[in-house]
């Protein structure tokens, strides 16, 4: 991920590179040269201007002086940015003062709740933890199965409906997911599981109905946190889609998924500053272990290393 947006932000600065101090001609070409790179990559337009604006406002008025010369000065102003429109601080999870915590998950099919499921359980049992893992999403044929496989290689308990509730192999709606959902956070409680993880069901695209599901199941579990997971390959569509689930669930927090890839990672730029809310996870691959706390700092570091 970002490999060419990090290129071609590292040959900007190096035309900067052993120049005294910058003109507002040359800061005003090295940020149509970022804006370029930032469109190209996928970022969002309203975010590309408003870091853009940004760079160049910081640009044009900082000092000569000091231990940085002119190109290390623009650098230290993008990696700022950067860091800004990524959501600036690392937000840790927010658990309940009574257990359960519950977390509910939410976002496109395919977009990787399942998988983060299972590695946001395995996480959460290392850190000794005792999480349930509850299976609500009862649209996609097989969900239920693939999140007790998933359970299963984390060594985390599942809380699935009744096989006799699963339909055959159909896209038909089988069963009642917000029963699951409120069923499975009672269990929870019941066998004092201290956290529990609601899988919920998503479509290929955005779908009112499933919209009205997910709203109906947050209501029914009231979580501590809605996590909107989003593939970070989905490109120009992220902002659309991230708008419709923080219209419906008004998620708490985002998990960028995929950062493996080798997509131009403009979904990743643009969620947090579009929603407001903090990137808080990243899934870098199919491995349970593929999982990491999403930090602004590390991250801005990595684009323009
Ligand atoms: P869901 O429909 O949102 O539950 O998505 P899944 O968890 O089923 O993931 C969809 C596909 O993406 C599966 O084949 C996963 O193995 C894969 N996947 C999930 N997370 C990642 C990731 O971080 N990197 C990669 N490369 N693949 C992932």
């Amino acid at each position: 991920m970002f490999n060419s947006l990090s290129d071609r932000l590292t040959s900007t600065f190096k035309n900067l590179r052993g120049r005294g101090r910058l003109s507002e001609a040359d800061i005003d070409a090295t940020v149509r040269e970022i804006r370029r790179a930032l469109l190209d990559a996928d970022v969002a337009v309203p975010v590309v201007r408003e870091f853009t604006a940004a760079v160049r406002e910081r640009a044009l008025s900082a000092e000569v002086s000091g231990a940085l010369n002119p190109a290390q000065q623009v650098v230290k102003i993008v990696n700022d940015e950067l860091v800004g429109i990524l959501g600036g601080q690392t937000r840790a999870l927010q658990l309940a003062k009574t257990p359960p915590t519950v977390i509910m998950l939410a976002g496109l099919q395919g977009a990787g709740k399942t998988t983060l499921a299972g590695k946001l359980g395995l996480a959460l049992k290392e850190q000794g933890h005792t999480p349930l893992l509850v299976a609500a999403d009862l649209q996609r044929p097989n969900a239920v199965t693939q999140l007790s496989v998933v359970a299963e290689r984390a060594g985390v308990p599942v809380f699935a409906p009744h096989p006799g509730n699963q339909g055959a192999e159909t896209d038909a709606v089988i069963g009642d997911p917000v029963g699951v959902a409120r069923d499975g956070v009672a269990e929870a409680r019941a066998k004092q599981h201290d956290v529990v993880i609601v899988d919920t069901a998503g479509r290929l695209g955005v779908d009112r109905l499933l919209m009205q599901q997910a709203a109906d199941i947050r209501d029914a579990v009231t979580p501590d946190e809605v996590l909107f997971v989003i593939d970070a390959m989905i490109g120009q569509d992220a902002v659309a889609t991230a708008k419709a689930f923080e219209d419906a669930v008004d998620f708490t927090g985002v998990v960028l998924s995929k950062l493996d890839g080798d997509a131009r990672g403009g979904a990743a730029l643009s969620v947090a500053t579009v929603t407001g809310r903090p990137i808080m996870f990243a899934s870098t691959g199919e491995k349970l272990t593929d999982f990491e706390v999403f930090h602004p700092d590390r991250m801005a570091s990595r684009i323009l290393d």
